[in-house]
Order: structure tokens, then C-alpha cells, then sequence
């Protein structure tokens, strides 16, 4: 669960977009919101040729199914805008950071009991409807989670839980609201609790990022939603965490759909043009993997070895499953070594600490990325590192 700060914020959320970029040692950092993390192949090239042109010529995958471009010139955000614009990537200039959106990997494709993704498009278009959710912080997160179970633990603020194929549940924080929707009235519950976290924090003083930050959060929200029935799923905060699918997966339609971990989340533009190129849409996941679905049977191997060799990783029991870094050197000025470079080399070696538990490497103690759930920390101190 996210912790509550002492005291309320002092100060507005400073989280990146794709135009208020943030200025980190290697250039300005862009984040590009990815709703579901669904991005069609037109978008993915899209953003590989921004990456090319104006960036340092890699996308990184965030913890949130979001992409960054990072080594922008100054003043790049406008020509980088319009590009994204271009592409269906930025629907709205004024609620682009709020557009946190996570939904369960292979949705709709395979498992669950429901299809999220109409519910991502339906949450992505209200939200940029509405002036007043122009107001949400940049942390503000939605999980829409279709029955498996995977991303209501990952620390939304608001969360839609498909219960069974009629009913779904309102999660709060992850905790159970015991507000139940039918699907078709799903989104319009979970604006509605967004709709009250903005109320309440207004309530609050105006400060909180996050809704586990004000006082008795879910309680308060749901107070301004109306009565609830008695809840009782179990918290959903205290699901163990996961590395998310790896390999290949068959769908309810026969396909296949390829789920390949990205090394540190870091996809090259030339890997992302050969995603593009063999598939009409990827997912991006919470764990730096990318779904690539709809594949025929006989095209499954030819695509994973074409993948592979670019660096993508199809196998479950890799090393590279279970590590996760921040961004450290040279991209990040407070970080005391190239973490990156050094948890490749010692992933290559075979001599990663704590045994190869899933670990995440990070250039100072604030510990950027790190994944929810059990993770051994990997922290740099300036003369080598510390594990625990
Ligand atoms: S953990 Fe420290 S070194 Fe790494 S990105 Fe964050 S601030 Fe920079």
C-alpha cells in the first residue's frame, strides 16, 4: 500500500507528461500516457520515429504501462506534441498526465471474466471530457482489472474488478468498496469515485496526490458515493507481487499471443518498428513486457526468434523476469552509478545478489520504479552496492 506522507503535500504533483517534460541529466524526460497500455502499430512506429528523431533513440516502459522518451533537446516538446497528436497519442493537451489507465495484460484475448478494453477506451474518453478531472494529480491511477486479478494490487487509486461476467466491483485504494456495477455501468461508477476523490481532497485541504493519502481515503470517497453492500474481497494491496505472463499464450480464439519481457524496459526504436511490423496492436504491461497478440499458429516462432534476437526475452525462468532498475547514470544526476550497465553485466554473469530474486537495482536510496509487492533492493552507495 502506498504510505501516507505526516503531513498533507506541500507542493503541486511534478510528474513528467508528454509536454511538461522533466529535466533530467541526459535531456528533457517526455512520458507519453498509454491508457491499457494498448497501442495500435501506427502508434508504436509513431513513437519509435520520435525516439529516432528527437530522443535518445530508445522508448522506455514504466511500471504503468506508459512509455518515456528521454535525451530531448530543449524545446522539443511542441514538434514532439504534434507528432503525438498526429498518432491519437495526446487527445487532450490539458488532461494528458491524468490519463493513468493500467488493464489486465491479454485482455479481451485470452482469460478474465470480461473484456477491459471498452472499459479503457470509455475511462480515457470521460476523463479528457471533463474540464473539472483536468484537476487530478499525475499520479492519480485507475486499474481496470477484468477478473484475473493482476494490476487491482498494483496501487490504483480507483479500480474496477470484474467479479464474474455481470458483476464488477468498485475498488478503492485496494480496498473493496462493496459498490457493485454491471459491466455496462462500470466506468460510470469508477468516474463517479473519481469524481469524489477530487471533492474530498478539496475537502482535505487540496493537497493529497494519492487517495490512501487522505484521511480514512476509501471511507470518505465512498461516503460521497452513497450506501454500499458489505464488500469482503480480500485487500487487494496484499496480493503478492508478480512478473506478469512470459511466453506464449494460447487465446480464446485460437491465436497466440507472444508476451516477451523487456531488459530494464529499454525498446529500442528498431525493436519497436519490428513489433509494429509484425503485429496490428501491442499491449504494454505494468512489468515491461509487451503482449504482441493475434498471431496465427504458424507464424508464432518465426516472430519469437525474430524478437529474440533483438533481446526480447520469452522465457519465464530468465533473470531478466525478475530485474527491474531505475534509470540512474548518466540519465539521473542524484545517482551514484551506471545501474543499468551493472545489473546487465551481472545478469550476463550469472552473478546477480540475494540468489536472482526479483530485485530492482536503483542509483540512490529514493529507489525510482520499484515494483510493488516483495523486491529485494539493489541500492549503489558510491562503492558498490547494497542488498536488503
Ligand atoms: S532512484 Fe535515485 S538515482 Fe535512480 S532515478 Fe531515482 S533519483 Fe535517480
Amino acid at each position: 500500500m502506498t504510505s501516507r506522507p505526516a503531513a498533507g503535500r506541500v507542493r503541486t504533483d511534478a510528474c513528467p507528461g508528454a509536454l511538461q517534460t522533466h529535466p533530467a541529466a541526459d535531456g528533457a524526460l517526455a512520458r507519453v500516457r498509454v491508457p491499457g497500455g494498448l497501442l495500435t502499430a501506427a502508434q508504436l512506429g509513431a513513437l519509435a520515429a520520435a525516439a529516432r528523431d528527437l530522443g535518445d533513440g530508445a522508448l522506455e516502459l514504466t511500471s504503468r504501462g506508459n512509455v518515456q522518451l528521454r535525451g530531448l533537446p530543449p524545446g522539443a516538446e511542441p514538434v514532439l506534441g504534434d507528432r503525438l497528436a498526429a498518432a491519437g497519442l495526446l487527445p487532450s493537451a490539458t488532461h494528458e498526465r491524468v490519463r493513468n489507465v493500467l488493464a489486465s495484460a491479454l485482455t479481451g484475448r485470452a482469460g478474465g471474466h470480461a473484456d477491459a478494453r471498452p472499459w479503457v477506451r470509455a475511462l480515457d474518453a470521460a476523463l479528457c471530457a471533463d474540464p473539472a478531472l483536468a484537476a487530478l494529480p499525475g499520479r492519480y491511477l485507475a486499474t481496470l482489472d477484468d477478473g484475473r486479478g493482476d494490476v487491482t494490487g498494483l496501487g490504483g487509486d480507483v479500480g474496477l474488478l470484474a467479479l464474474s461476467p455481470g458483476t464488477v466491483a468498485l475498488v478503492l485504494a485496494g480496498v473493496d468498496s462493496g459498490l457493485r456495477a454491471a459491466p455496462g455501468a462500470a466506468v460510470d461508477l469508477a468516474l463517479a469515485a473519481t469524481r469524489a476523490f477530487l471533492e474530498e481532497r478539496a475537502a482535505q485541504g487540496g493537497t493529497a496526490w494519492r487517495l490512501a493519502e487522505l484521511d480514512d481515503g476509501p471511507a470518505a470517497v465512498l461516503a460521497r458515493l452513497g450506501p454500499a453492500g458489505e464488500g469482503g474481497l480480500p485487500r487487494a494491496g496484499d496480493r503478492p507481487g508478480t512478473s506478469g505472463p512470459v511466453g506464449s499464450v494460447v487465446q480464446d480464439d485460437g491465436r497466440v499471443a507472444l508476451v516477451g519481457v523487456v531488459p530494464l524496459g529499454r525498446l529500442s526504436a528498431g525493436q519497436a518498428d519490428l513489433l509494429a511490423r509484425v503485429t496490428g496492436e501491442v499491449q504494454l504491461t505494468p512489468w515491461r513486457s509487451v503482449v504482441v497478440p493475434d498471431l496465427a499458429e504458424d507464424a508464432v516462432d518465426d516472430v519469437a526468434v525474430a524478437l529474440h534476437r533483438t533481446g526480447v526475452v520469452f522465457d519465464a525462468d530468465s533473470p531478466w523476469t525478475r530485474v527491474t532498475a531505475c534509470a540512474g547514470r548518466p540519465g539521473c544526476a542524484k545517482s551514484l552509478a551506471d545501474v543499468r550497465a551493472d545489473a546487465a553485466r551481472a545478469v550476463a554473469a550469472g552473478e546477480l545478489p540475494a540468489g536472482g530474486v526479483r530485485q530492482h537495482w536503483a542509483g540512490c536510496a529514493r529507489r525510482c520504479g520499484r515494483p510493488r509487492g516483495e523486491v529485494v533492493d539493489v541500492v549503489a552507495t558510491g562503492t558498490g552496492y547494497r542488498t536488503g
